[in-house]
């Protein structure tokens, strides 16, 4: 049985919390690098990156989280969680003394936060997700909550998209009367990848009730997939 950690500086702590109960696992909260020490697998919980990303410093769990990573940690995290994964942000929050935020890293992806924009920056959608049903099982999609929530524009080449949305834009003309001048232009942006011992996603399984992409993940740190 995997002891699993949650890092509890802030965000959906609880809501990881029971989503890993519900699958049979063991759950911990992580605030001390010695908690850190005892789990074999951690969650980066949604929330906000900014907000984590400071408390993991002043908690002094920058080092060892980053330790641990790069000594293969399985790590899954959900929107802030996969901006802390990511080893880039293309638009990083600035404090007031101009630094730029930081993440953790370990997962070679570029991430754009808020992505999707104030008119849809919260919205629901049903997702093909790559690799959740058992083999010779048919995938169902999942039922995807996004909020306020990153994608991924660059991804490494050891990294596996699982999971993407298409991002619908109507270009210039649309607005024009003549339907036949309009061009609607999608564009396709991951929310789900994998690097190895690395899973994160733009959305939050852990708020709607499923359970397929944490029993990804325990399976991750049995090392069955
Ligand atoms: N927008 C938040 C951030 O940048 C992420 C939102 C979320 O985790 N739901 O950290």
């Amino acid at each position: 049985q995997p002891l699993i950690g949650i890092l509890a500086l802030q965000g959906d702590v609880r809501e990881h919390a029971r989503a890993v109960q519900a699958c049979g696992a063991a759950v911990t909260s992580v605030r001390r690098p010695s908690e850190l020490a005892a789990v074999d697998g951690l969650i980066l919980p949604g929330g906000e990156s900014t907000t984590i990303d400071k408390l993991t410093r002043i908690f002094g769990l920058r080092d060892p989280l980053r330790d641990r990573i790069a000594a293969g940690l399985p790590v899954y995290g959900s929107c802030a969680g996969m901006i802390l994964l990511a080893n880039e942000i293309a638009d990083p929050a600035k404090d007031r003394d101009g630094n730029a935020q930081q993440t953790l890293g370990g997962l070679d992806i570029t991430v754009r936060r808020n992505a999707f924009g104030r008119q849809v920056d919260s919205f629901e959608t049903a997702l093909d997700f790559t690799g959740l049903a058992p083999v010779g099982e048919a995938e169902t999609p999942v039922h995807a909550v996004f909020i306020r929530a990153p994608w991924v524009e660059r991804v490494g080449a050891s990294v596996q998209v699982l999971a993407s949305v298409e991002k619908r834009a109507a270009t210039e003309g649309a607005t024009q009367a003549g339907a036949q001048n309009d061009r609607i232009v999608a564009e396709v942006r991951a929310v789900a990848v994998r690097s190895q011992h690395l899973l994160a996603t733009s959305f939050h399984p852990e708020v709607t009730g499923e359970r397929r992409i944490h029993e990804l993940f325990i399976r991750m740190i049995r090392g069955e997939a």
